[in-house]
This record gives C-alpha cells, structure tokens and sequence, in this order.
C-alpha cells in the first residue's frame, strides 16, 4: 500500500474536500440526477457541503432527510408501547420510488454509539424490526446495485465522546474529525488520485481470489477455528462498482475490504469477535459463536447478550452469513489504532462477516437471478446485514480449494502474498 505524503489544511478545507470525494468519487453523481440524502442534524455543515458539490455536478435536486438524536429519545421516553412496532412506511416508499426514478443515495453516517444503550432491548428491536421492512424494497435496490450510492461518515460531539472519553468536548471533536480526514484519504496531496489508486488495487485483489475460485476459507486465530464455504458462483468485489443504472460509485468511504457470499449452509466451527459491535444504538461486546451447517447454534456475549439474542431471532436468515469479507490489518484505519464504535470504520479495519442479508452482486449475475435462484446458489435472505469484526494481526487465513488443496491467504492479518 502507498502512503501518499500528508498535507496540513484547514478544518474547511479537510471537509470541502471529503464533500467533493463524496459526490464525485463515491456517489459518481450524474448531472440531472436527483440525490436523496440522509444525515443527522449533527452533520449539518458536511450535509451542506454535498449538497453544494452535488449541485456543482449538476445535481437537478438535493432532498435530504435529517434525524435528531433527541427526537429519537423523546420517543423511547414518551410514546407509547404500540408506537414501536410503526415505520414511516410512506417515506421509504418514496425513496424506493425516487431510486426507480434514477436518484441517488447519499447517506452521512455518524452518531452516537450508545444513544438506545439504556432504552429497553425489546422496544429497540421491534422499532429496529419496524424500520427494516418498511425499508426493504428501497435497501433491495441499494444492495442489487441498481443506483449509485455511497456513505461517508461526519463526526459529532455524541461520536466523539465515545471515540475519546478523555478529551474536552471540542478536542475529541477535532480529533475524531481528524481520524476521518485521514482515513478517508482526505489528508493526502491528491484524495480524488489516492482514491482512484486504492480503488484500483482492490479491484486487483478481488480479481485474484475471482481467478482461485476457492471452495471455502479456513480461518484460525485466538478463539477463531471455522471453516466458511463460499457461495457456488460466488464473486468477490472491492471498491468500486458499476451500478445497474450504468454509473461507477464506490459504495462506502473508507473502504478497504474485498468481500463476497458464504455459503449459507457451509459455515462450521466457531469465530470468537475482535471488536465490540456497537449495533443501532447498543454495544455487544466479546461475541463468540459457534456455527453449525452455516447456522448459529450457540452465540455468547460479555456485553449485550440480550440485544445479540434479540439480533439472531430477527428471522432464520439472522443465524447465517450473508457476507465474507478480508482487510489487511495494515488498513490505515486499523493503523489508527482507534475503535470508531461505527460499523464503516470498524469494518474496514480487519476481516470480517456479516450475519443476515447476502449482496447480489456478490453472486455472478446475481442481479438477474430471483430469490430462489440466489438462495439455490447459498445466498442468504433475511431483514438484518450486521457486520462483526473477526480480523486481528494473530488471524490466520487459508483458501481451500475445490479439489481439498490448501494455499495460504492471510498470515498474522496481512495478505499471504502480493497479487501482481
Ligand atoms: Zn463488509
Ligand atoms: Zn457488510
């Protein structure tokens, strides 16, 4: 990996360039396309900032929905019982329909970690469970690829505080902006160059394991022993990607994972986590479970055993993999050194999996095929895709293949071999 040399610039400077990353490298916005945005009311000055690189590239209309953090409490607080089993049905629809249209989807992620951490698990699932049917056949374009999309993350003083617990409100703001800058490739002398570079690279590495056509991948490290299969005409993908409506965008800012489709019946053994996952508002820490045919037959947490338990009963796709996904452990955001307590950080800082929905375009011409041909190859189908972090310098990775022969992928957390 290149380290591009870093540049000091202004706080404005920093954010005006992650804006025009976000619209022209990850969005790939296209002039005429509406966007449809959503951010937290914390994230307001980078929302701005988008929506005028968005409107700069010829954006016909920028609509985004903002949420409050308070608004979200006043609830669990206030409403009654029957209000968490309802979804703004209406508003996802009309981001299903403005998709079918052609927008696009911007989402800035950021908040705070432990917002729902003392609200009742039950209330926080049904509302959660609510939010993700409403959401699904607006997600289900996102996931087949069929607009470009991107997320990119904003901090806020909620995100900074459980990022630096030490600091002064303001340092551990700055500091928390700080880490995006430079894990999203903001702090180097060319981010649109840099970007292209690493996109490029990901590509290759994805072609590599593309050529293996590996059966499964066998992964040992402390409290970690499993071997996952991989989904029958599996693809691995990794940065950018041509969405269906025949515009490049790369998905999430930061990325640095390459990551494809398990075999929904051919997981076995046990994976113990890495990193505490901090899940829509509450922290499950120390996770370790064991898989039996691609199933979750026995799950284990330190912390957050209730929500972890609450998770896994969404529906049966719940206990499978719907995602696999490799990260050197020299990613700049492992390099940080920091836990972001925010899954598009986290992930990308070590290999991981992702128990739930399976990506399409991660099955070849998955995008074509119905359910039951996706489910038919191993795909896996279900409301939730949470990812968990299983990747550390002491994870060990062997592709297997078809014929039972064992290579060397990963070895202690970096890629076994460079791919030429
Ligand atoms: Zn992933
Ligand atoms: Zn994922």
């Amino acid at each position: 990996m290149t380290q591009t040399a870093l540049v000091a610039r202004t706080h404005a400077e920093n954010l005006d360039l992650l804006a025009h990353v976000a619209v022209n490298i990850g969005l790939g916005l296209k002039p005429g396309q509406e966007l449809v945005m959503t951010a937290s009311l914390d994230s307001v000055a980078l929302a701005r900032r988008i929506t005028e690189h968005a409107y700069r590239a010829g954006a016909a209309l920028v609509t985004t929905f903002f949420t409050d953090e308070e608004a979200t409490l006043a609830r669990y607080r206030h409403a009654n019982d029957a209000s968490f089993d309802h979804a703004a049905k209406w508003l996802y629809d009309g981001m299903a329909t403005a998709f079918k249209s052609g927008a696009a989807r911007l989402a800035i992620a950021g908040g705070n970690p432990s917002l729902l951490a003392n609200e009742d698990p039950a209330k926080v699932g049904r509302a959660n469970r609510a939010v993700s049917q409403a959401y699904r056949p607006a997600l289900e374009l996102i996931t087949r690829h069929e607009i470009n999309w991107t997320i990119v993350a904003g901090a806020t003083p909620a995100w900074a505080a459980a990022v630096f617990p030490k600091d002064a409100p303001d340092v551990a703001l700055a500091k928390l902006w700080e880490a995006i800058f430079f894990t999203s490739r903001i702090t180097t002398a060319d981010p649109a160059g840099a970007w292209r570079e690493h996109d490029a690279a990901l590509q290759k590495r994805a072609a590599y394991m593309n050529a293996k056509r590996y059966a499964a991948l066998q992964y040992r490290g402390p409290g970690t022993d499993l071997r996952l299969g991989l989904a029958d005409d599996h693809l691995w993908l990794g940065g950018g990607t041509t969405a269906s409506n025949g515009l490049y965008c790369i998905p999430n800012l930061p990325t640095e994972e390459i990551f494809s489709t398990p075999h929904k019946e051919r997981a076995d053994g046990t994976v113990t986590a890495t990193k505490p996952l901090s899940h829509q508002g509450a922290m499950i820490d120390g996770i370790q479970v064991r898989f039996e045919k691609g199933r979750i037959v026995q799950a284990r947490a330190t912390r957050g055993q209730e929500v972890l338990d609450r998770l896994l009963d969404t529906d049966e796709g719940a206990r499978r993999l719907g995602e696999v996904a490799l990260v050197p452990h020299s990613s700049p955001i492992a390099q940080s050194g920091l836990v972001f307590f925010n899954t598009l950080f986290d992930e990308n800082a070590a290999s991981h999996i992702a128990l739930g929905q399976s990506y399409a375009s991660c099955v070849r011409d998955g995008e074509k095929l119905s359910a039951e041909e996706l489910a038919s190859r191993g795909a896996n189908d279900s409301l939730i895709h949470v990812d968990w972090m299983i990747g550390s310098a002491e994870l060990d990775i062997d592709g297997v293949t078809a014929s039972g022969a064992v290579e060397p992928l990963m070895r202690g957390g970096e890629w076994a071999a460079p791919v030429a």
